[in-house]
């Protein structure tokens, strides 16, 4: 048996202190603080981002499918479209209660749940 590979595995790692890059303190930011953190905020999603741009290409990719307005062929994938589209064109259709009811509608979940629900 070589007394060699034995000693070798005492040989505390410990002993010299690893050199970890700072990957963080890119240049523009200032140190300690990382950088900024996007979160998404669609239902249950929990993704976050670095950048802004990554977010916003997630949510078009994810969140943003187009969707059909349910009294004509307008499509639509973001909820204030739909809403206000509602309200312009299809103001004669609605009752005044509806109306308000879709100026008040937040988050695309619950858009879509009321429109599914009628
Ligand atoms: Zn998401
Ligand atoms: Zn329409």
């Amino acid at each position: 048996m070589p007394p060699s590979e034995h000693h070798r595995d005492e040989a505390p790692e410990l002993t010299r202190p690893h050199q970890i890059p700072k990957s963080r303190s890119a240049p523009g930011y200032k140190s300690g603080i990382t950088a900024a953190e996007w979160y998404c905020h669609y239902g249950e999603c929990e993704k976050k981002y670095r950048r802004l741009q990554e977010l916003i290409r997630h949510i078009r990719d994810k969140h943003e499918i187009p969707r059909k307005c349910f009294l004509c062929d307008m499509e639509w994938t973001r909820t204030e479209k739909i809403r206000s589209h509602y309200i312009t064109r299809h103001s004669d259709q609605l009752t005044n209660e509806e109306r308000e009811e879709i100026k008040r509608l937040r988050g695309r979940n619950n858009t879509i749940h009321f429109f599914e629900g009628w």
